[in-house]
């Protein structure tokens, strides 16, 4: 089969597309024979050499995939071949023809929902839900700003929470990317880039300010962030690419919460929750995936650059 290995850290060009051995599953695991693979920011850390957790090389890169199960290993009882699946997480790495999977890496894809669209759930999906309910206890009726609505992660946030009974506001950074928001299920959509758009924050609110903050460039907004917060609010940190002074009295004046979090950390059950309800959302349509580019494999570093450039539209997706 045909696989993206990277033998070095370094710029995207360090990923190439190679021959490699089919894959086989041992006790307890499923290949998948993948359709297409999500593109994560994370990955780019990881291929950069850059991120806390990494590979030993060569690897392949990738947590995210749709596609077919292929085979199953010996005591694998939930999977037979043939079942559509996404994968949230593999031995082997996604961007690739074929992946190798623990049998909880492997969830069920309803028929209404593309490869492309499973491809994009994983991380993105999963890393929104925890955020909202599992860190900041989210609960209907209250007022959510998804920092950061356009990408992966947004898109996620603003449906979930939206499907939850919470009053959604989204942020992105282009026209295209406020129309995305607004039609995924924002009530308001403001300009993460508009020197204005926190004091438009507060006269959306009446002046309260919300109870909860989905944050994906804390670095840049963790400070302002907490003056926006209503008593009581939750800040949850996805996303931060450096560090960012705050003032410590505007979180104890609202008895404010700041939560960091990293998917990795999830404890076992909560995932299993977490992919329970992505399922569960999946199937009755409040969870649509918006996948805004689809390239084929071998173009994965352009992939890579184009995931961090500024504009996201939803999802960039691998087609091998
Ligand atoms: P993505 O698809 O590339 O989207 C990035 C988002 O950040 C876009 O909506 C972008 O908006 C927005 N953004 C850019 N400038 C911003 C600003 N000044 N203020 C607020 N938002 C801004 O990435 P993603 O997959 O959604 O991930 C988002 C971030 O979370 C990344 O840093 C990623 O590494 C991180 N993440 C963390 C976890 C975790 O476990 N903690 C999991 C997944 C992702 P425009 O392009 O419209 O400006």
């Amino acid at each position: 089969m045909k696989a993206i290995r990277v033998h070095e850290f370094g710029e995207p060009e360090v990923m190439r597309l190679e021959a490699v051995p089919d894959l086989q599953p041992g006790p307890g695991q499923v290949v998948v024979r993948i359709q297409a693979a999500g593109v994560n920011p994370v990955d780019t850390y990881i291929r950069a050499g850059l991120y806390a957790r990494k590979p030993g090389l060569p690897y392949t890169p990738g947590v995210d995939a749709a596609g077919i199960v292929e085979s199953v290993g010996a005591g694998v009882d939930r999977w037979r071949p043939g079942a559509r699946v996404y994968v949230a997480g593999s031995e082997s790495g996604t961007y690739a023809e074929q992946a190798l999977c623990a049998e909880s890496q492997v969830h069920p894809l309803p028929e209404k929902v593309s490869f492309a669209q499973g491809a994009a759930v994983g991380v993105p999906y999963a890393t929104a839900y925890r955020a909202l309910f599992q860190r900041a206890r989210a609960v209907p009726g209250e007022t959510v700003l998804v920092h950061g609505a356009s990408g992966g992660v947004g898109i996620a946030s603003v449906q979930l929470a939206r499907a939850a009974g919470l009053t959604v506001i989204g942020t992105a950074g282009s026209e295209k990317g406020r129309e995305l928001v607004a039609a995924e299920g924002a009530h308001h959509v403001l300009d993460h880039r508009a020197p204005d758009s926190l004091a438009r924050l507060m006269e959306l609110t009446g002046g309260r300010g919300v109870d909860v903050i989905v944050e994906m460039l804390a670095n840049v907004n963790l400070g302002h962030d907490l003056t926006i917060l209503a008593l009581g609010g939750r800040v949850v940190v996805v996303g931060s690419r450096g560090p960012v002074e705050i003032n410590p009295r505007e979180a104890m004046s609202r008895e404010a919460d700041i939560a960091g979090m990293v998917l990795w950390n999830a404890p076992p059950a909560e995932l299993g929750r977490i992919h329970r309800a992505l399922v569960a959302g999946l199937e009755n349509g409040t969870l649509r995936p918006v996948v805004g580019r689809e390239m084929p494999l071998a173009e994965a570093p352009r992939a890579h650059r184009a995931v961090m450039e500024p504009g996201a539209y939803g999802k960039i997706v691998l087609v091998p």
